[in-house]
């Protein structure tokens, strides 16, 4: 049902830990799926340098979290605005149903808050 992708990033988890400095940090939660997640950027000169989350959630929104997280490190701030929801699913290599629309794109919501859109 799930991509092989995203069980492989919810279960080996690269980004799963928030470094106690130079990070700004949103919590975001969902509490219909009982998805709870903090999303942390490390930003230097207009781009990404380290993206990190931590939390608990369901494997979508965990799987997700982390792709995400390896996606957009590295990346220009610009770049990473300009993400839109259908490109994250391709990132996750399946479309989610509409109950799991949410739980996919918490992260990314996330990302968007701490960005400013
Ligand atoms: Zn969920």
């Amino acid at each position: 049902m799930y991509s092989e992708m995203l069980l492989d990033a919810a279960h080996r988890p690269d980004h799963k830990k928030i470094p106690a400095k130079n990070v700004v940090k949103e919590k975001i939660a969902n509490p219909m799926c009982g998805d709870d997640l903090e999303v942390g950027l490390t930003l230097n000169d207009g781009a990404i340098e380290g993206a990190w989350w931590q939390g608990r959630g369901c494997l979508v929104c965990c799987g997700t979290a982390e792709i995400l997280c390896e996606h957009i490190c590295t990346k220009k701030v610009v770049a990473v605005k300009k993400i839109k929801a259908s490109e994250v699913y391709k990132l996750i290599g399946f479309r989610p149903t509409p109950s799991r629309e949410t739980c996919a794109l918490l992260s990314f919501q996330a990302v968007q808050k701490i960005l400013g859109e």
